[in-house]
């Protein structure tokens, strides 16, 4: 899971390869992340280089202030040296007027007024004038004076040879002649003076008006030359002093500038390198704690609680079933993916969150996958980002899938409901054999309150009338296939005796090992009392309580078999009372089944070994067989028993009753190798008691031999 960089004012987006920005109007200040993505993106983002733009801009600009403070202070002196020459210069021309306009010049423009351009210089007073020229500036910087006439043209030059050029042309005469004064610093290759031919000259040339002191007009224009050359070489020399200054100055200055940006930039890179620093080891411990939420199978999601925006990861989205790029990207599409029943609950923890009732924003609720299915979810949130006011502004928090979970729970409350309402009693034992837990059904089987038996042995039940070897078969069967059932007796608190059907099962954990045995139990003694009634009702005789025809039948089968297998012999009686009727008739049905029982008494009380048998087959008919009993006198003595027994006087109530009985007596293997056959001879031997005259025995005919049988005897 990579986690893509983040500013401030973005939020968590998750794409294909995890989150990554997501763009926001939101201005909400946000933690930064970086991710390997971002890593890269900010190791190759370039510290702003102050020192090498300050370096080459302020260079440049330090050069051009100084060529240009340079080419002011040159424009600025040579315009103060033009000034003070042109006022200097109106003064001389005023001194040249004085000296020499009334007398020399004004007579002479005047006299030439008409004279055409190539004449002037024939004017007659020219040679004169010249002289007195030529004196009155021997000494000065003045090289030259020039005179113009209203039209224009040079009607004096020291510079003879140009007398007569027309100059009407030339800005400064033009100025002149409408009275203004004008100066301009020209340069001369070759110019004539006083002192000869001169190369290469700075000049400055002053054009001055004359005014007629009468009438104000101009009457003509003065030009005067004069050399500036060293002056404007001094000029040149300080303003490259100047420059020299300038630059010198603004190097100190930009040395200084320079070690101060140096440090500067130099704080900027620490500063920079130290926000890098924390905002990977940020970025860092943000992924791991992701990293670590995702990997527990949590999604995470991240709320912009301003704009409703909210952002979710990956597993997030796995959990309610949507792949990684299927976003809604609103708390509103969430919410209502919320069961129903569950928004006012929602709602209620998210208040008491804000509110600081609740330190942690946590809730379990139900929520629809993207396949209509509900899964529990377990929501736990914290705000962490509020404005100045404290209002929140983000929230990040989790989703965990809790269904397996809760249906494991629901599971579970249903087994403990059971387990609390079942009738059948439930012990838990630990592998050291110490209950740990029972039901309520437990305590009304046994009596014992569960504090009276948690962490005891589970043989405080025990009745004592098992053997020590029932209870290591129980255990070796629980230690070899890990369950056991069967009945047992137990004994209650109370003392009392009962019987259990008990079904022990080990419980195993994930790898296998026992943990604990859990034993579920019901009380069978009242079963077990009505198999015992049933047992008799089947089996018995209502009456008497001898065994009836079925079981005797039984008993003879068994008893049968044994002798042939013992090769022994055995005896079998049939009786029958005698003249059992007329007591019914005479004495009612109740004293004859009150009769049938003491005969049934003495018939017991004749038999004395376990083996004997006595039953009663029919209504006055009785049996007793006898096994092992081969000898017709042995039988004999029995039969007489019997015979005398029941010929004893019966005191049935107030009533002296005195009956006999017939006995016909008949041996297996010799009257009968099965029960019919020898309860055949047995009933036929007595009927021939009967017939003998009653209250005697009769033993059966022993069998024709197969000889006799074969000669008709
Ligand atoms: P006999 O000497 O030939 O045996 O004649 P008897 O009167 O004993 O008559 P028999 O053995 O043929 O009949 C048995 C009688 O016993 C018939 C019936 O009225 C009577 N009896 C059968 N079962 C019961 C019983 O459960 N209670 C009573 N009180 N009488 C029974
Ligand atoms: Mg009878």
């Amino acid at each position: 899971m990579r986690w893509a960089k983040i500013h401030s004012p973005g939020i968590f987006h998750h794409s294909a390869q995890g989150l990554t920005q997501h763009t926001s109007k939101s201005t909400i200040p946000l933690a930064s992340t970086v991710s390997d993505a971002g890593s890269a993106a900010v190791g190759t983002e370039a510290d702003f280089r102050l020192l090498r733009y300050f370096a080459t801009a302020s260079l440049a600009a330090f050069v051009v202030v100084a060529v240009l403070l340079g080419y002011v202070f040159r424009t600025l002196s040579v315009d103060a040296l033009i000034n003070g020459y042109q006022s200097e210069h109106i003064n001389h021309a005023r001194i040249i007027a004085n000296e020499m306009w009334d007398e020399h010049f004004g007579p002479l423009v005047l006299s030439v007024a008409d004279q055409p351009a190539d004449q002037l210089t024939t004017a007659p007073q020219i040679p004169a004038l010249h002289q007195k020229v030529l004196k009155l500036l021997n000494g000065t910087k003045i090289y030259k004076i020039k005179v113009y006439d209203l039209r224009g043209l040079t009607v004096y030059s020291t510079e003879l040879k140009q007398i007569g050029e027309d100059k009407s042309d030339n800005a400064g005469v033009l100025a002149g002649l409408r009275g203004l004064n004008s100066s301009e610093l020209v340069h001369q290759n070759q110019i004539s003076s006083f002192e000869g031919e001169l190369q290469d000259r700075d000049v400055i040339e002053s054009y001055i008006p004359r005014h007629d002191p009468v009438t104000g007009q101009v009457s003509g224009v003065f030009e005067i030359y004069r050399d500036a050359t060293t002056v404007l070489a001094e000029v040149g020399q300080r303003q490259w002093l100047l420059v020299a200054a300038v630059v010198a100055l603004l190097t100190l200055l930009y040395l200084a500038v320079f070690l101060i940006v140096k440090k500067a930039q130099h704080q900027i890179i620490e500063q920079n390198q130290e926000r890098r620093k924390a905002q990977q080891a940020l970025a860092l411990s943000e992924e791991r704690w992701k990293f670590a939420l995702e990997g527990a199978g949590d999604g995470v999601w991240d709320r912009n609680l301003q704009t409703g925006e909210v952002v979710f990861s990956r597993r997030f989205k796995e959990i309610h079933g949507f792949a990684a790029n299927e976003l809604e990207d609103q708390t509103e599409a969430w919410n209502a993916r919320v069961h129903p029943d569950d928004l006012d609950r929602i709602e209620a923890d998210r208040a008491a969150y804000f509110s600081g009732k609740k330190a942690i924003y946590a809730n379990e609720r139900r929520m629809q996958s993207k396949d209509g299915s509900w899964k529990w979810i377990h929501s736990r949130g914290m705000v962490v980002a509020r404005d100045a006011q404290g209002r929140p502004l983000r929230m990040i928090g989790t989703h965990t899938d809790i269904t397996e979970r809760h249906e494991q729970e629901e599971a579970l409350r249903l087994a403990s409901t059971v387990i609390l309402t079942m009738d059948e009693a439930t012990s838990v034992t630990n592998m050291r054999n110490e209950i740990i837990s029972v039901n309520p059904a437990f305590t009304i089987i046994t009596g014992y309150k569960p504090g009276e038996v948690i962490g005891r042995d589970p043989k405080l039940l025990a009745s004592g009338t098992h053997s020590v070897k029932f209870y290591q078969d129980m255990w070796n069967q629980l230690a070899t296939s890990g369950n056991w059932h069967g009945e047992i007796c137990n004994r209650r608190k109370s003392g009392e005796l009962y019987m259990e059907w008990l079904s022990i099962k080990q419980v195993r954990n994930e790898q296998g090992a026992p943990t604990h045995y859990v034993a579920v139990f019901s009380d069978i003694s009242e079963r077990k009392a009505s198999e015992v009634r049933l047992q008799q009702l089947a089996h018995f005789d209502v009456l008497t309580g001898l065994p009836n025809r079925a079981l005797f039948s039984d008993r003879l089968c068994q008893a049968i078999a044994k002798a042939r297998r013992d090769k022994t012999g055995l005896a079998l009686m049939f009786i029958d009372l005698d003249k059992f009727k007329p007591v019914n008739d005479q004495l009612g049905h109740q004293v004859g089944d009150l009769l049938l029982k003491d005969v049934a008494r003495r018939l017991s009380d004749c038999v004395r070994r376990e083996s004997d048998t006595v039953a009663r087959i029919g209504g006055d008919e009785f049996v007793v067989m006898l096994p092992e009993m081969e000898t017709l006198p042995s039988a004999t003595l029995v039969a007489e028993k019997i015979l005398a027994a029941l010929n004893r006087r019966f005191e049935i109530g107030s009533h002296q009753i005195h009956i006999s009985s017939s006995i016909g007596i008949a041996f297996f293997p010799e009257h009968g190798t099965d029960e019919h056959k020898l309860l055949q001879s047995a009933d036929a031997a007595m009927y021939q008691a009967k017939q003998n005259g009653r209250n005697q025995m009769y033993v059966a005919p022993a069998a024709p031999s197969p000889d006799e049988q074969r000669q008709g005897l």
